[in-house]
């Protein structure tokens, strides 16, 4: 990945509850580091309980934890706070129906905000155009309450809907089928940043 040219690999981590499709845990991201060495490790956890993962995250390197609103309720401000106790930054993350209204207390402390732009739980979908709404609103709070936070998207992200995203505002964007495609990571990688260009 280092070599196409991605600084940061998100993990998508998905317990079979929050979302009904299962996919890897900490042991993952502890098995990748070692072999990851120069990558940013970006954690998106998409669980029920996402603060019994922190502990078992940091210990296997990750720099960057994200965790769903709608898992943690009214811990979620607590736990943006404990993630960042551990020393690495917390981010927080919202499916395409809740609105950004639901994080308004929270943006101080994060991080990084992440606008699913596709339902989480299975890759491979369309992006949902209303979502980048939420991204244009992001940014306006982020200049009127004077924060720094990065705006992250996932889903959906291809060469057509990157220059859509970034327009937006987006700092950060996840892909996963566009640039896993044919095994050509480094031809897609290609693509997606020729898409790019002229954009910010
Ligand atoms: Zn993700």
């Amino acid at each position: 990945m280092r070599q196409s040219g991605c600084r940061w690999l998100h993990l998508d981590m998905m317990d079979g509850h929050f979302v009904p499709n299962l996919s890897f845990g900490p042991m993952v991201a502890d098995a990748l580091r070692p072999v990851s060495k120069e990558l940013f490790f970006d954690c998106h956890l998409m669980v029920t309980d996402p603060r019994n993962y922190v502990k078992p995250l940091v210990t296997a390197g990750a720099q960057l934890i994200t965790f769903h609103v709608e898992a943690a309720g009214e811990d979620s401000l607590n736990l943006l706070r404990y993630i960042r106790r551990q020393g690495i930054q917390a981010g927080i993350s919202v499916r395409p129906k809740t609105p950004v209204s639901e994080l308004k207390e929270l943006l101080s402390s994060a991080d990084l905000v992440l606008v699913m732009t596709v339902e989480p739980g299975f890759g491979g979908q369309k992006l949902i155009p209303s979502t980048l709404n939420k991204v244009r609103e992001l940014v306006h709070l982020r200049e009127e309450q004077a924060l720094s936070y990065l705006i992250q998207v996932d889903g959906g992200i291809d060469p057509d809907t990157a220059p859509l995203a970034v327009a937006a505002g987006s700092d950060v964007l996840v892909a996963g089928s566009s640039v896993f495609r044919a095994n050509k990571v480094r031809e897609n990688v290609r693509a997606l940043r020729k898409s790019l260009q002229g954009l910010r």
